[in-house]
Formats: C-alpha cells, sequence, structure tokens
C-alpha cells in the first residue's frame, strides 16, 4: 500500500469535511481509533493517538493474535462508543477543542482525513466495533534509550530521567495530578532489560510485520527514547536495507541531539527508502529550548536539523511543537527559524510544523500560567500568524492548504490561552499546580544544574510570589507509575465488557488480579 491520503476536497472546509465524511459515520467517530496505534513494544502498552492515557496490551489476548497489539478488548469498546455516538472519556482532549464552538476543528478532524471517505465508512460497515483492524499508520517504540530528560517527559520513555530518579530519588513535594510521574524510575518501561531479550511484544510485532502489516500499512513511524540509540531500529533499518522495494512510508522521531556518527549513519540509511520523513521536537529556542528539553544543545540542533535535510533522502521534515507553559516566550523565535529552513530548502524538502497541547502534568500546561501572561501571549501568537498570512501573499512559501494547516493551529492555540483554565478533565486546581510548577522547577534546577529566572526572567515576579508545595513526609522511588492503565481497567469497563460478553474468565480475572495489585477497584 503506498501513498499519503488527503480525503478533504479542495473546495471544502475542514468544517464542511467533517459533517460530509466523518460525522454521517457519528458525531463522536475517529478514523484514528480503527487504523491508527501507538504501541510501546518495551512496556506492552498501546493507545490510538497520543492524546488518550496507554492501556496496557494483556498478554493473554497476544496469544489470540498478534493483532492484539492494536486490536485490545478495551480499545473495541471505546470503538463501540463511537458508533454508538458516545464520547469516550479517553478523547476528552478533542472534546474539550470541540465544546469550543462548531467552528473549531479537532484532532478528530486532522486525524481521520488521512484516510479515504471509503475507509471511514468500513470502519463501521465492514469491520464495525468487534472484530480486528489491520493497522493503516502505526507508531512504535522500541525501548526507552534517550540521551534527554525533557522536563515534560519521564522515566518510562528516556534512560537519562531514570539515571536522575535513581542517583537524586523520587521528586518531593508535589501534589497534583501527573506529579507521580517524576516519582519513579521507569521499571515498567524496562522489564525485558536495555536489549529487550524474549519479549513477547517485540516477537509479536516481528511476526505481524512479517506477515500482513507491512502490506497494509500506509505509514510506519518510530518513536522512543530516541531510536538511534535503540538495536530495534538499526534492525528494521537493516530489514529495509534488503526490502528496497517496501511501500511503506517511514518515519522516525529523533531529538537530533546525536553524534556526528549517528547523525552519519541516519542519512545514509535514509537512502534505502522510497519514502522516509524525519520528525523532531522543539518548541523553543536557545536557553530557553535547552532548558525545557535537557540535553538538547541549541547549536547541535539547529546544525543536525540542516545537515539531514540537506544531505538525508527526506520526503519530509516535521517539527513537533509540544506547547507547555515555558515554550510560549520564544516560541514564534522557533517558528521563524522553522520558515528559515522552509524558505532556504523549498526545491528540496517539505518543512511542516505541528501545534501539541501538553495536558500533563498539569503544573507544565500553558494554563497554569497568570491571566495576564496568557493573554498577552495570545495577542503575540495571532499577530505573528496574521504576519504570516499577509507576507504569504508575496512570497508564497505556504500553499493555500499548508498555510491555513498551521494559522489554524495557532488560532486554535490562542483560543485555548484565551479561554481554558484547567488543561484535562481531572486536573488539580490552580493554585497547587502553581505551587508544584515552582517545587518541580526548584529542584529540577538543582538536579540539572539550571536557573529558572535567569532563564525566565519574564516570570520572576509571579516565582516571587508563589509559596512552593511543602509536605511533611519524604517519597521514596516508587517501584511502578500505574496510572497509565487506571482509567482503562476501571469496573465500569469490566462490566461493559461482561455485558457485551467479550470478556472471557481468563481475562477478567487477570484484569482484576491487575487492579489488585494497583489497588484501584
Ligand atoms: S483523542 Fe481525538 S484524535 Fe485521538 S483517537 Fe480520540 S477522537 Fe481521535
Amino acid at each position: 500500500m503506498a501513498g499519503f491520503v488527503f480525503a478533504k476536497k479542495w473546495d471544502e472546509t475542514y468544517q464542511e469535511y467533517r459533517d460530509r465524511a466523518i460525522n454521517s459515520v457519528s458525531p463522536s467517530f475517529c478514523g484514528a481509533k480503527w487504523y491508527n496505534a501507538t504501541i510501546w513494544l518495551n512496556m506492552g502498552q498501546t493507545t490510538s493517538c497520543h492524546h488518550p492515557p496507554p492501556h496496557k496490551i494483556p498478554l493473554r489476548e497476544l496469544e489470540r493474535s498478534p493483532k492484539a497489539l492494536h486490536n485490545t478488548q478495551y480499545k473495541k469498546l471505546v470503538r463501540k462508543e463511537m458508533l454508538e455516538g458516545i464520547r469516550p472519556k479517553e478523547c476528552e482532549y478533542c472534546w474539550k477543542i470541540e465544546d469550543l464552538g462548531p467552528d473549531k476543528v479537532s484532532d478528530r478532524v486532522y486525524k481521520s482525513v488521512i484516510y479515504s471517505d471509503e475507509e471511514l465508512v468500513n470502519a463501521k460497515n465492514k469491520y464495525s466495533w468487534n472484530n480486528d483492524v489491520n493497522l493503516k499508520t502505526l507508531e512504535i517504540s522500541f525501548d526507552a534509550n534517550c540521551n534527554f530528560a525533557c522536563s515534560y517527559c519521564n522515566a518510562s520513555f528516556s534512560t537519562t530521567w531514570q539515571s536522575d530518579i535513581k542517583t537524586n530519588g523520587a521528586y518531593q513535594n508535589l501534589q497534583t495530578d501527573g506529579g507521580g510521574a517524576f516519582q519513579h524510575a521507569g521499571d515498567d518501561s524496562m522489564i525485558y532489560g536495555k536489549d529487550q531479550i524474549d519479549n513477547p511484544y517485540l516477537e509479536a510485532f516481528w511476526k505481524w510485520w512479517e506477515g500482513d502489516l507491512q502490506n497494509s500499512l500506509r505509514e510506519l513511524r518510530v518513536t522512543g527514547g530516541e531510536p538511534t540509540m535503540s538495536k530495534g531500529f538499526w534492525k528494521l533499518m537493516d530489514w529495509w536495507k534488503n526490502h528496497k522495494e517496501c511501500d511503506v512510508n517511514f518515519a522516525v522521531n529523533s531529538n537530533l541531539g546525536q553524534t556526528n556518527v549517528l547523525v552519519d549513519r541516519l542519512i545514509k540509511a535514509t537512502h534505502n527508502f522510497k519514502n522516509f520523513s524525519l520528525y523532531t521536537s522543539n518548541e523553543s529556542i536557545g536557553t530557553h529550548a535547552e532548558y525545557i528539553r535537557d540535553g538538547l544543545k541549541w547549536e547541535v540542533w539547529k546544525e543536525n536539523a540542516e545537515i539531514i535535510i540537506r544531505d538525508g533522502n527526506l520526503k519530509t521534515f516535521n517539527v513537533m511543537m509540544t506547547i507547555n507553559a515555558l515554550c510560549l516566550f520564544s516560541i514564534t523565535d522557533c517558528l521563524e527559524f522553522i520558515h528559515s529552513l522552509r524558505e532556504k530548502y523549498k526545491e528540496k524538502t517539505d518543512i511542516l510544523i505541528t501545534l501539541n497541547i501538553l495536558r500533563f502534568p498539569s503544573f507544565q500546561s500553558a494554563t497554569t500560567l497568570p491571566e495576564h501572561i496568557k493573554l498577552e501571549r495570545a495577542q503575540h501568537l495571532q499577530d505573528w500568524a496574521e504576519n504570516l498570512i499577509k507576507t504569504n501573499k508575496e512570497t508564497n512559501l505556504y500553499p493555500d492548504d499548508a498555510l491555513w494547516g498551521l494559522v489554524n493551529q495557532i488560532y486554535r492555540l490562542c483560543e485555548y490561552l484565551r479561554e481554558v483554565t484547567q488543561g484535562h478533565r481531572f486536573a488539580s486546581d490552580l493554585e497547587p499546580r502553581e505551587k508544584d510548577f515552582k517545587s518541580f522547577y526548584s529542584q529540577y534546577d538543582i538536579r540539572r544544574g539550571k536557573n529558572f529566572i535567569e532563564t525566565f526572567p519574564q516570570l520572576k515576579e509571579w516565582w516571587d510570589s508563589i509559596e512552593e508545595t511543602k509536605s511533611d513526609f519524604v517519597v521514596e522511588i516508587k517501584t511502578h507509575e500505574s496510572n497509565v492503565d487506571q482509567n482503562v481497567y476501571s469496573r465500569e469497563y469490566i462490566e461493559r465488557a461482561k455485558a457485551e460478553g467479550i470478556v472471557t474468565d481468563d481475562l477478567q480475572n487477570e484484569i482484576i488480579e491487575h487492579l489488585e495489585l494497583k489497588k484501584i477497584i
């Protein structure tokens, strides 16, 4: 299966496309729930897009078929909700945006438009909710090996974060949701060790990949950790070297903080692909970027970005912005830098940008900032976007779709900054979030040799006014971060699964054991 799909008609708005192709299946339907997955092979977890929290793939389900890597019983129940017009709780990211008004376009639309109208109808009529579906787009992580320890990441996804926690202990004095992410050492990501020996999820992936997955898949994206530090990633690169005819579009998420040797190896590998795209994360520049994404060296990142665009065989180069409280002070400088790359390499590689709003941990969300700063930043971003629309009339650097794709994302962020006060449904209140903000970054400064006030002087007055969270007890390193599973195997879903008759006694027992271990029922 080759080629990308973009199903919106040229004379349709995104709202018109949503009503015609998606809402006609169901008002809470999303193609990503059928055709897309992110799977963490090292942890045995999956989700549909990157917004719903991941859930565990029961090994018992994997014995039935390697396709259970995507088609878990839980996900099938969520599909059923969607077909019945019920909004699944795990997709609240989209409902929050849609509740801002019928003209607001959520990711449900952007993540469905990459499937044909026929494929969306097939989700309902051919597969319904209870049949296994072959993936069309897949993001996969082989392990958590990573040379960065970004402030909004944690030990489940980065071995450098694991070292911080193992060396310095759990972060103390955090009381808000998501704070627990900084109190465990990522044991859940190292179940099968650094080299993933005898990992049944990895074995299932290769079984499915060498079976029919390589034929059904339209795009495979590898994430991490940092994939270039992973044996699994280079095994896949070797597979491709011997299967250059493979039509699957390939993409990799790289932090672009590697040594010259690894960058050269990656550039060489890109030439074995028909279609290779590189995704990297950054949302600010200079000392801001180095503070938020610990491990990043701004000059190295800039240089690696340019080298790989220039010498690699890239279809697209994509910058993913994770919109957190601290990036807003140089986000437009970052947009300008990417803009300059787009201009310089317009004949060679398409350079694209996506904005993803951070929700967890909620104390790092932009909603934690003082109101006057959020409003000022929203206006600043809006001015930048309006200027882009104006100048693009002369430069034509962005075709219409790309221009409005970017501008709509920026407008959506402006609305978010102006109107949303809580990052997600269970987010803690503002005052404890502010306290945890100060508590976390004070400890981060000491552990990482950084200085918050020197880096963000514009927040000094607010910072000084906040009282840090103080608690009387010391938190030891937690052995396991359990909240990835909590919303999934809740009593409500077990009851519904039983009513639907899709949970066998064995599976039900496994789920109950799992819940009891974590004391969440
Ligand atoms: S969060 Fe939105 S985009 Fe993601 S699966 Fe749910 S509805 Fe689709």
